[in-house]
């Protein structure tokens, strides 16, 4: 079985001491084919002295996600992309997991929308199986964003981080900005979906923003570390 938990997910055991972090430092590939990560990403790298090319740009292979967490998936498209190009990459392996489905979509959010990418079809999967479980309050409703962070250099080293946002699902879906399963995710303390929210809302980091996506929140452990 698949280890869908967040929690699991979102523990950084066995990390090295502070200090001992490898800096990322010149070019690095943004490891992913996906548009909303690869600009989120680029968003939150843009104030630090790095030249970013994607793995969509370098025409470089997806690798299968054989991975049972979003930490494993995160390294294994890290691996690849560093391997392919022979540049440090950053990898994100990220989703959606609702408490009362089990953790589910999990580390499948992708996959549930099939091969066309449809997240509207998606979104209602996530709903008619909450539905299917009588799971109508918010209460019943909650779940969180997860978010991995891997970074791999040709040598074969890495670090990785992850972190997560709590929040309930809604429905309908509320707002066209952003991507995949934003319109039905609100954040806890907000009063709107991601969909709603700009990319600045959901994703700048302090002082500018609050650092409110579980992507911004892992990216901020990673820039303490890694980012000069
Ligand atoms: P993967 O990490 O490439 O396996 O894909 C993760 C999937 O989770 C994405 O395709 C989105 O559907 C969903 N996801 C991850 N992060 C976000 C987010 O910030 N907003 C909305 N959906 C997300």
């Amino acid at each position: 079985m698949p280890d869908n938990s967040p929690r699991d997910d979102t523990a950084c055991s066995g990390l090295p001491p502070r200090g001992t972090r490898r800096k990322i430092a010149g070019r690095l590939v943004i490891a992913s084919h996906n548009r909303g990560k690869i600009a989120e990403l680029r968003d939150m790298l843009a104030p630090y002295p790095i030249e970013t090319v994607s793995a969509a740009e370098l025409n470089l292979p997806e690798p299968e996600e054989t991975g049972k967490t979003f930490r494993d998936n995160a390294r294994i498209k890290a691996e690849a992309a560093a391997r392919a190009s022979g540049l440090p990459a950053l990898a994100d392996d990220s989703g959606l997991a609702v408490d009362a489905l089990g953790g589910e979509p999990g580390i499948y959010s992708a996959r549930w929308a099939g091969a066309d990418k449809n997240f509207h079809r998606a979104m209602e999967i996530v709903e008619d199986r909450l539905r299917q479980r009588g799971a109508t309050t918010p209460l019943q409703r909650t779940a969180r964003f997860v978010a991995a962070l891997c970074v791999a250099w040709p040598d074969d080293h890495v670090e990785a981080f992850a972190d997560s946002v709590l929040g309930t699902i809604v429905w309908p879906p509320r707002g066209d900005k952003g991507f995949g399963y934003d319109p039905i995710f609100q954040p806890d303390g907000e009063l709107r979906t991601f969909g709603e929210m700009s990319a600045e809302e959901k994703h700048d980091l302090p002082p500018r923003g609050k650092g409110l996506s579980h992507r911004a929140r892992a990216f901020m452990k990673l820039a303490e570390a890694c980012l000069a």
